[in-house]
């Protein structure tokens, strides 16, 4: 039972505009969101935002790893 109330959307439920992605910012103000069929990036559509910076492997964390590097 728990875990059907959980799936339950409640924006969907109230037929509001919104996305299931995760929305991810990066450093450069740029923002993608893992739902391909994401019609609009902004922060209010998305339940889900993340910092780049708490993902492994994003390209803005290993240039600001070069930087530092090269800054010492
Ligand atoms: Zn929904
Ligand atoms: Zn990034
Ligand atoms: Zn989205």
């Amino acid at each position: 039972m728990s875990a059907i109330r959980a799936r339950i959307c409640l924006e969907c439920t109230a037929d509001l505009d919104h996305c299931h992605g995760t929305l991810i910012e990066h450093r450069d103000a740029l923002a993608e969101c893992t739902d391909p069929e994401c019609v609009s990036l902004a922060g209010e559509r998305h339940p889900l935002v993340v910092s780049c910076a708490e993902i492994d492997g994003c390209a803005c964390e290993s240039e600001s790893r070069i930087e530092f590097l090269t800054a010492s």
